[in-house]
């Protein structure tokens, strides 16, 4: 009998034993395709000796000395290897944290703080997009626009800090007047309550795979300049060559004030997530009170860091931000050639190696019939992530297909063969899809 309290206790779990490349193993020998890497974690890739050869070092030397005290070598080495790939950012400060739930939170005190600091005193509010996920902590998820997973935590959050907004985009049946609707919510609000405005910059968890169209985030930005609130991405999901640039901001011209990471940075091989921050908001910080009121046991732990260093390094020698975008060309035409013979499927978004697949059903906020799907992909030996989004959006369900940036050729055509048996065994069985 087993004494775990599991995410959902009314599944049974295979056991996890190896994984190597794109494919784990259980302890049955039942082999599978991580076509999603997890949830969009593990971007070099399962089983990498020279990862864990880092942090066993590490842990060696020294596992753990406390931040308020001291810094370390792993630590200092990740932050600056975040900011060698930020290069268009001036001078970027990393903070690190466990996770991306953490970094969100701290980007959030980050944000009120800077305010602070330059005697800004009114400003506190955060704005989000709905729909949107930053994470499950209660201030993450209040600034979530996912109706599923604040559902049962309504009344904790009903925190007049976060506000959430519809963008234009996602509202193809009206013409676009592109942040109209933002401008005129801001200015509702009272625009010097509002410390910061945040935002996936490719839909994950609660949009799979939405992708603003061209010029939005640049207007955005231009609206959160105009009314002096900051601008952070959320690039949880995206950062790290996820959608075959470094960052996904990068592709939209835009300057944001703060990026929130965690995910790829550490690809699953140790608790890992970072704030990264302006110049500008460093120096208010060190120039003001010189210190930021905020902490975890944890953040910058040097054993999680070595893992960030050697996914870096790992991503470099092995060119893996050009493999994603080389392969996601393929995986996207793919998949294109998928959809054509499955009703099941009616429309293909995403960037890079982050592909969403839009559903024909509408099964609520829930997201059941792609948990469905996904549950019927694992049964067949693969793993995809289900989505679930919200009544608010008109989408049907939606899944994301994200495998490891180390793929190939031969392992998208595998996923996607095992993608074609789901699709037909679900559309065989079903009776709602048109
Ligand atoms: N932000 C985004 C965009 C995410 O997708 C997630 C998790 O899926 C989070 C934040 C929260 O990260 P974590 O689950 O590491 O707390």
């Amino acid at each position: 009998m087993s004494h775990v309290f599991y995410r959902t206790p009314s599944r049974s779990y295979p056991i996890i034993d190896r994984g190597e490349d794109i494919y784990l193993w259980d302890t049955t020998g039942q082999r599978y395709l991580d076509g999603s890497s997890g949830a969009l974690v593990v971007n070099v890739g399962h089983g990498r000796a020279r990862v864990a050869e880092a942090m066993a070092a590490q842990a060696r030397r020294v596992a753990f000395a406390h931040t308020m005290r001291f810094t370390s070598d792993a630590q200092e080495h990740l932050g600056s290897r975040i900011a060698q790939h930020l290069p268009h950012w001036a001078g970027a400060y990393t903070y690190l944290v466990s996770g991306g739930s953490e970094a969100v939170e701290t980007a959030i005190k980050l944000a009120r703080h800077y305010h602070r600091e330059r005697g800004d005193l009114g400003r506190f509010k955060i704005m989000t997009r709905w729909a949107s996920y930053h994470g499950n902590t209660l201030g993450a998820l209040a600034a979530s626009g996912h109706l599923l997973r604040r559902r049962p935590y309504a009344p904790l959050l009903a925190d007049p800090a976060f506000i959430h907004f519809v963008p234009e985009g996602h509202k193809p049946t009206e013409p676009c007047t592109c942040a109209a609707d933002l401008e005129a919510m801001i200015q509702q609000q009272d625009p010097t309550s509002i410390a910061a405005l945040m935002l996936e910059v490719v839909g994950g968890s609660a949009l799979s795979g939405f992708v603003p169209h061209p010029g939005y985030l640049a207007t955005v930005e231009q609206v959160c300049r105009r009314y002096g609130m900051l601008f952070i991405v959320d690039e949880v999901m995206t950062g790290m060559g996820r959608t075959g640039d470094w960052w996904a901001h990068e592709q939209e011209g835009i300057h944001p004030d703060m990026m929130v990471l965690a995910k790829g940075l550490a690809s699953g091989y140790s608790p890992l997530g970072a704030v990264v921050a302006r110049r500008d908001i460093w120096e208010a910080v060190r120039g003001g009170s010189g210190s930021f009121p905020h902490g975890f046991t944890y953040g910058g732990n040097p054993v999680s860091a070595a893992a960030g260093g050697a996914v870096f390094a790992i991503m470099e020698d092995e060119g893996l931000v050009e493999n994603a975008q080389r392969q996601a060309s393929y995986l996207r035409h793919q998949l294109e050639c998928l959809q054509a013979h499955h009703p099941l499927v009616t429309a293909i978004r995403g960037r890079g190696l982050m592909q969403g697949l839009v559903l024909a059903t509408h099964s609520g906020p829930g997201g059941k019939r792609a948990q469905e799907i996904a549950d019927e992909a694992f049964r067949q030996g693969l793993i995809i992530y289900p989505g679930s989004g919200n009544p608010q959006t008109p989408q049907g369900d939606h899944l994301l297909v994200a495998p490891p940036l180390t793929v190939q050729a031969g392992g998208i055509d595998e996923l996607i063969g095992l993608l074609d048996a789901t699709f037909t065994k679900i559309e065989a069985t079903t009776d709602d899809i048109p």
